[in-house]
């Protein structure tokens, strides 16, 4: 049911984006064959997430929603991470991260060698 949700919302965000960034409320819930209890629902979560904005209009005399497509959702641009700050992370290849936890003799809290590594990298800024 969550996937059916998620997959729901994904598919209104394609939809938006594809014409554009803005929707009629009623032609979205045409398109994807919502009536207007599920399509409102829809058009709520999307809101309450900050995916999509509404704004009130009138189509031929008649009141109805436009949808935009957040300015920061209008492309599903990927989410590029650099690891290069935690590549030397001495955890990365020690002998004991197996047995390392807080409690055990081996413990970030109290590491030297992530200790160490830590004030080189505070130092190096
Ligand atoms: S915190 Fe220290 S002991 Fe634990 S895995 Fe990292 S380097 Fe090894």
């Amino acid at each position: 049911m969550v996937k059916q949700l998620a997959n729901m919302e994904n598919d209104a965000l394609k939809l938006i984006r594809d014409n554009g960034g803005i929707m009629l409320q009623s032609d979205l819930w045409k398109k994807l064959k919502l009536d207007s209890r599920e399509g409102s629902r829809l058009v709520a979560r999307l809101v309450k997430r900050g995916l999509v904005k509404r704004e009130e209009t009138l189509v031929n005399g008649r009141k109805t929603y436009k949808l935009y497509v957040m300015e920061s959702n209008k492309e599903s641009s990927p989410i590029v991470v650099s690891l290069n700050s935690i590549l030397n992370i001495p955890c990365v290849t020690c002998i004991y991260i197996d047995q390392c936890s807080p409690g055990n003799f081996y413990e970030p809290g109290t590491c030297l060698w992530l200790d160490s590594w830590v004030k080189k990298l505070v130092n190096h800024k």
